[in-house]
C-alpha cells in the first residue's frame, strides 16, 4: 500500500510503498478515508536528531484519521466491518487513573498516538490498537470531519476549560487563525456569549477569522495590546488562547490578560507566560492544553452533527500529500489540509 512517511531527520516526507498490515488480536484494520495534516507534524519534522523522541524512523505520518472498518482482529466486539469511524488519537494504556477517566491524552504510561509515536493514517490502510479508540462518524463526511479528532478536539478542550470564566460580557482572544484557531473561534461563538477577538500575522487570516465568526481581528503585534484594552474598557481579555506558543505571542497574552483572567496555551513551541505575583495581573491562571479526552471527542462530534462547527478543508490526494505539507510549512493552508488516499 502507499504511505506518506517521514524517513530521514530534517528531510521532507516521502510517498513510499509498504506492506499492507493485518490486524492482530484486539486490533482493527481501517481503510483510511481521510487524514489531516497538522502543524504538529511540522514540529516533529523540525526536531533535531538529539531532541527527537517520537517513533524511530520511518514514521508514517497522520494523527488525524477517519476510516472504514476493513477487518477486525480476534477478540474485537461491537465493531462492524464497513462502519465509518473517527480515530481518537491520543492512545493511552487504558488502565491508569487518567485513562480510566477517558483522559488518555494524559496517560501516565505515555501516549502511543498514531502518526507520532506509532505509524499513522497517511496511508491507504491503518491499524488501530483497540476498539475504544474508534468513535462512530455516522453520516458525517469523513473529509470534512476528520480534523474533529485534533483541530476540533484540542480547541474544544481549551475552550471548555475556560467556560466558567467566559460569562456573558467577557472577551476571549484567539491568537492564530489556522487549523485549530479557526475552529476555536467557532466553538467560542457556539458555546459562549463572549466577544471574540482574533490576532494573526497575515491579513488573509484575519479575513478568514471574520468569516468564521470573529467579532474583531487585529494584526498580531504589540499594538494589539492597547487595541484589546480599548475594546474592553481598559480591562484586557478575560481569556487568551494562544495557538502559536512562541515568546512573542506569550508576551501578547501576558500583556493583555485581565485581572483574574485565564491564559490557555495550545501552540507547541518554546514560549512561556511568566505567571507570578509581579509579572501578570493578580490572580491570573494558566493552562497548557494537550489534545483531549475520549468523551470530549464524542462531544465535538455532536457539535459537528448539529452544524455548530465546520472545518474549512483543502483536499489533496496521497500522491500530492507532500505538496500539502509544503503549503502548511509555508503557512499557506486556509483551515486544514486533508489527504484523501
Ligand atoms: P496552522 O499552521 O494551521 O495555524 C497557525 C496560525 O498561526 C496561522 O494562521 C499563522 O498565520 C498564525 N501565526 C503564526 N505566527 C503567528 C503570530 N506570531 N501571531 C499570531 N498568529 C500567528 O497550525 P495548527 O495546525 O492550527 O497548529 C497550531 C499550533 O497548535 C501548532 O503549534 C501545533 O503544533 C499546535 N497543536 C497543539 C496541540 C496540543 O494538543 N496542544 C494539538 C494540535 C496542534
Ligand atoms: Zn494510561
Amino acid at each position: 500500500m502507499k504511505a506518506l512517511q517521514y524517513r530521514t531527520i530534517g528531510s521532507r516526507p516521502e510517498l513510499v510503498e509498504i506492506e499492507k498490515p493485518t490486524p492482530g488480536p484486539s486490533e482493527i484494520l481501517l481503510r483510511v478515508t481521510a487524514a489531516g495534516a497538522c502543524h504538529s507534524d511540522e514540529f516533529i519534522m523540525g526536531t533535531s536528531a538529539e531532541d527527537y523522541y517520537f517513533k524511530p524512523l520511518p514514521l508514517t505520518l497522520g494523527h488525524e484519521v477517519a476510516g472504514v472498518v476493513e477487518q477486525i482482529g480476534d477478540g474485537v466486539h461491537d465493531v462492524e466491518v464497513g462502519e465509518s469511524v473517527l480515530v481518537y488519537g491520543p492512545w493511552g494504556c487504558g488502565r491508569c487513573y487518567q485513562c480510566a477517566q477517558g483522559q488518555e491524552n494524559n496517560c501516565e504510561k505515555g501516549m502511543r498516538a498514531p502518526g507520532i509515536f506509532s505509524d499513522g493514517g497517511m496511508a491507504e490502510y491503518m491499524i488501530v490498537d483497540d476498539a475504544r479508540h474508534l468513535v462512530p462518524l455516522g453520516d458525517l463526511d469523513p473529509v470534512k470531519n476528520v480534523s474533529l479528532t485534533d483541530a476540533g478536539l484540542t480547541p474544544y478542550r481549551a475552550v471548555k476549560s475556560a467556560l466558567p470564566t467566559l460569562v456573558p460580557g467577557t472577551t476571549a482572544v484567539v491568537i492564530g487563525s489556522g487549523g485549530l484557531g479557526h475552529v476555536a473561534i467557532q466553538l467560542l461563538k457556539a458555546l459562549t456569549q463572549s466577544t471574540v477577538v482574533v490576532l494573526d500575522v497575515a491579513d488573509d487570516r484575519l479575513d478568514f477569522a471574520r468569516e468564521v465568526g470573529a467579532d474583531h481581528a487585529f494584526l498580531s503585534n504589540p499594538d494589539a495590546i492597547p487595541a484589546v484594552k480599548e475594546l474592553t474598557g481598559g480591562h484586557g481579555a478575560d481569556v487568551v488562547f494562544d495557538f502559536v506558543g512562541i515568546q512573542p505571542t506569550a508576551d501578547l497574552a501576558a500583556g493583555m490578560i485581565r485581572t483574574a483572567g485565564h491564559v490557555v496555551v495550545v501552540g507547541v513551541a518554546k514560549g512561556a507566560v511568566p505567571i507570578g505575583q509581579t509579572t501578570v495581573p493578580l490572580d491570573v491562571t494558566g493552562r497548557a492544553i494537550n489534545w483531549g479526552s475520549r468523551t470530549e471527542l464524542m462531544e465535538v462530534v455532536e457539535l459537528a452533527k448539529r452544524g455548530a462547527i465546520s472545518i474549512h478543508v483543502e483536499e489533496f490526494g496521497l500522491e500530492n500529500a507532500t505538496e500539502a505539507y509544503d503549503r502548511l510549512h509555508a503557512g499557506k493552508v486556509r483551515g486544514r489540509a486533508v489527504i484523501v488516499p
